[in-house]
């Protein structure tokens, strides 16, 4: 494998092209079945979520076996080229079962179906079905237009959708944590990012159906929910009915009244658009968990003004400050680019540096990947030669890993609050949760009669670079 595939996480690397197993507890029979399969971010595995929904009310069971299956779904990712080649590939390996199963369709969803359209269909013979993050609801008529043969498309993007109607099907879950969308597209121009063309305009749901949902999953026994969207700060609704202003802060008291018992998570925020009343709110509620994901994506301030980010390096470290004053034991993670278009060796150093002010605990790590159509491809070269973004990436990866063992080790000898999510993926004798800080907490089940969902107390007495490891108090 090459080493990219190891240490360049794509958010959660290890869900990539992950299918759905049938849906929990349903006993019905389907005569029509479907497979989905997702990449790239969790608002994809979300939107596959709703996607299953909208298919079991036309009549679709889900099946974890594609070859059983008379629907074929992708749902795929433009982020970077790396993610499209995968979905590529991923295609010509369903030919030979379309060739020998020749009723059976396949479709294309999510950024790549936008970015590429019609295209995708002249590229890609294979694929019967096309649909942009805002068709979904199109999808039986598209589904029953493919059926009589004709390739079916529909790459609309809209100002309005936010599937806020759909209860999403919860899909392969623990039954402990879920997602919970909360805005769809993003109105910001980073000069690198494909998403604001293939999720289009920012659009906040409804605040009551979001907690109707954060409601509904609590009564099911989810312990958990994060609150979803490419750049939550600026979630903006307006309630009619009180006349009164729903910012994220607002949202973010809302969902955490619902239940003390239920952990509020949120993912990603910007920094240049989180606000002090948020940080206040998170302060506030012990069950909003301690936790903010503030990608920096660079930390030189030339670097972050060509990749139109807003903020200069002094301005994050003053927001990172500001996080710490006032939640001081609050966990902190980026995102980080190396070898953006002129990035040179000093200002690589900024990057470094400004990860050792900010003491991440995590770090999501890529090398810059020019898109079509992005501001930075029609602006600047891509000059960065692969070798040296490789090895300036593989600094950032060391950082980080030096970094994310320091916070583990200075969390050794403190207890917290641990939500259990299952066995941990070594051993069924050992519980795996995470404390409010995201971080992943190991411990033995000992005779405590303790279950999923379940908090209990834990002493940390080791760690890993990875992992705390402790025990029930
Ligand atoms: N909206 C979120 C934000 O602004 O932080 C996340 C957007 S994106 C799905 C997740 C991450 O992918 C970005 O934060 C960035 O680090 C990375 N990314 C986006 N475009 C990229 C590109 N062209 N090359 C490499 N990494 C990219
Ligand atoms: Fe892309 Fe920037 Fe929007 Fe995030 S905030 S989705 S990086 S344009």
């Amino acid at each position: 494998m090459e080493m990219l595939d190891i240490i360049s996480k794509v958010h959660d690397e290890s869900r990539q092209g992950e299918a759905f197993v049938p849906f929990k507890d349903d006993v019905n029979e389907y005569q029509k079945k479907f497979y989905i399969e997702s990449y790239g971010c969790q608002m994809n595995f979300s939107d596959s979520e709703i996607v299953a929904s909208i298919l079991n009310n036309e009549g679709f069971g889900a099946t974890r076996n594609y070859e059983e299956a008379d629907l074929v779904l992708l749902n795929t990712c433009s982020i970077r080229e790396k993610a499209e080649q995968t979905v590529r590939k991923r295609l010509t390996e369903f030919r030979k079962i379309k060739d020998a199963k020749p009723g059976m369709l396949i479709g294309v969803l999510g950024c790549m179906a936008e970015r590429l359209k019609s295209k995708f269909l002249e590229e890609e013979k294979l694929v019967d079905m096309v649909v942009g993050p805002d068709a979904y609801r199109s999808l039986p008529g598209l589904i029953e237009e493919a059926e009589t043969g004709q390739k079916a498309v529909n790459v609309l993007l809209s100002r309005e959708e936010t599937y806020a109607d759909i209860s999403p099907v919860r899909l392969d879950s623990n039954g402990v944590t879920a997602f919970i969308s909360i805005m769809r597209g993003c109105n910001n121009m980073c000069s690198f990012c494909v998403v604001p063309f293939t999720r289009g305009r920012e659009r906040s749901r409804d605040a009551y159906s979001i907690v109707a949902e954060a409601q509904d999953l609590f009564n099911k026994g989810f312990r958990e929910v994060t609150l979803l969207g490419q750049n939550v700060d600026s979630y903006y609704w307006i309630d009619e009915t009180k006349n009164e202003i729903v910012t994220f802060a607002k949202l973010l008291e809302k969902v955490a009244l619902v239940h003390p018992d239920l952990r509020i998570r949120f993912s990603t925020s910007h920094p240049k658009d989180i606000t002090e009343e948020v940080l206040r709110t998170i302060a506030k509620y012990e069950n909003i968990c301690k936790y903010i994901h503030l990608p920096v994506q660079s930390g030189s301030t030339r670097v972050l003004q060509l990749m139109n980010r807003t903020y200069t390096r002094e301005w994050y470290i003053a927001k990172v400050n500001q996080v710490k004053n006032i939640i001081p034991e609050c966990g902190i993670s980026s995102d980080i680019i190396a070898g953006f278009c002129t990035e040179t060796e000093e200002d690589h150093h900024d990057t470094l540096s400004i990860m050792q002010h900010s003491k991440y605990d995590m770090s999501y790590m890529f090398i810059y990947s020019e898109r079509p159509g992005t501001l930075a491809a029609r602006r600047y070269k891509d000059d960065v030669p692969e070798e040296i973004k490789k090895r300036r990436l593989q600094e950032i990866v060391a950082l980080q890993g030096k970094l994310s063992f320091e916070s583990n080790q200075r969390d050794i000898g403190k207890s917290f609050k641990v939500l259990i999510e299952g066995d941990s993926k070594r051993s069924s004798d050992d519980w795996m949760g995470r404390n409010t800080q995201n971080k992943v907490i190991v411990f033995s089940k000992g005779n405590r009669d303790l279950k999923k969902g379940d908090y209990a107390w834990v002493k940390v007495n080791d760690c890993t670079q990875a992992t705390l490891l402790g025990e029930i108090i």
